[in-house]
């Protein structure tokens, strides 16, 4: 088999004031705004139009052929935090809300999972594989995690994880950074209040102040490098530069944190989609953020790059570009899917389904029931991210 290729994806888009900027997977191309021909969905302007048909014509909204198999394996779909929007909640016939069935990776699990993963990346003719340690929360199942970096190792090109980064102790770090992990994404919901009010732990312990100690040590005394998300809402904007300040003062080296922002869905949001406030908090929400970005660049941290659509999870072919497995073994198409016996695709013993139309969702897919609220809070995430594209690559 040849090298990986994922199908076509569509070019995303996002705008700043000045100029439209276009995402592909190949490249990012800036497109100087015309007067008064503003990109707002469907209405291009002849300039954005011409550039995206000689991307088209290019080919650049294809990735190009990769080698490397992504692979996200689900260490614990259990968590530690009980935030009450995680994406592993779902709703009974009852209307209860609980987090998807609680399963934990045992340490021969994840060598049965290593091998499949190696051999599925032969398969799908790649060399190498990418892979992400997921949960939950992964840190609940750290023997597991180690098994897994240690099973793919001769395999592995690039090692991460999501974790809440309140287990993340100093041993724990430098076992991880030992068997090969290169970097660990943490989240802030805000700064101390505001996080420690919905990420507290299930004992209803506060967890701020220990993440921070924890990003702290695992930067200034391993190699890992720390991507901080934080989790942005209309009610906690105004306490992000608490947390750039108190990075600041806590971290030595500065240069190994790269900073995102996730901007919340606020499903308040569907009532006033179209009127003028809600347009005014698109811009001033998307200037603060800038603020706070140009703040934290400015000390020393680097600024996450906006993404293209392209996803190797769930863009090509089940298992042909990458995969996501659960600690029982399923598989899924995303992240959002991992876990919920109905989506489930099939298994490391008995491979993906035939069928699998309405199982095969993206992340994007999974949430079209609020496309308003979605709406909102993409345009904030455009609008901020126009702006960054213009600071970072400003002459
Ligand atoms: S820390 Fe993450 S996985 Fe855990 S409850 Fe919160 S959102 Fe869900």
């Amino acid at each position: 088999m040849s090298a990986a290729t994922s199908p076509p994806q569509s070019f995303r888009i996002v705008s700043s004031p000045e100029n439209d900027w276009i995402l592909s997977p190949r490249a990012t191309i800036k497109v100087r705004r015309q007067p008064q021909s503003a990109h707002s969905g469907n209405d291009n302007s002849p300039s954005l139009e011409r550039a995206l048909e000689k991307m088209r014509a290019l080919g650049y909204q294809s990735p190009p052929d990769t080698k490397l198999f992504s692979a996200t394996v689900l260490t614990s779909t259990d968590c530690n935090f009980r935030c009450f929007y995680c994406f592993q909640n779902e709703k009974t016939e009852e209307d209860v809300v609980r987090r998807i069935p609680k399963m934990r990776l045992t340490v021969p699990q994840a060598s049965r999972i290593s091998l499949w993963v190696k051999n599925r990346m032969e398969k799908a003719g790649c060399d190498r594989i990418s892979l992400l340690l997921f949960g939950g929360e992964p840190l609940l199942s750290p023997h597991a995690c180690l098994a897994l970096l240690n099973g793919m190792q001769d395999k592995l090109e690039h090692a991460h994880m999501i974790s809440n980064g309140y287990m993340l102790t100093m041993e724990t770090a430098t076992a991880l950074a030992d068997a090969g992990l290169e970097s660990i994404q943490l989240t802030f919901d805000g700064n101390n209040r505001d996080h420690d009010a919905v990420r507290s732990t299930t004992g209803g312990q506060p967890s701020y102040r220990r993440i921070i100690r924890n990003l702290a040590t695992a930067v200034d005394d391993t190699p890992l490098r720390i991507g901080v998300r934080i989790n942005v809402t209309r009610s906690n904007i105004d306490g992000v530069p608490g947390i750039i300040s108190d990075l600041v003062d806590n971290v030595q080296d500065l240069s190994r944190l790269t900073l995102s922002f996730a901007i919340v869905r606020d499903y308040s949001w569907n009532r006033d989609l179209e009127t003028q406030q809600a347009k005014d908090t698109v811009d001033s929400m998307a200037c603060s953020l800038l603020d706070a970005a140009q703040t934290a660049h400015k000390a020393g941290m680097l600024l996450g790059k906006p993404a293209s659509n392209d996803c190797a999870f769930c863009a090509g072919t089940p298992g042909h570009t990458g995969a996501v497995v659960t600690p029982d073994g399923g598989l899924y198409s995303s992240w959002e899917t991992a876990g919920r016996a109905d989506y489930k695709v099939g298994d490391i013993y008995a491979g993906y389904q035939v069928d699998l139309e309405s199982k095969w969702l993206s992340c994007h897919d999974f949430y079209e029931d609020n496309q308003q609220a979605a709406t909102v809070s993409q345009k904030i995430r455009s609008a901020y991210e126009g702006r960054l594209l213009d600071y970072l690559y400003s002459p």
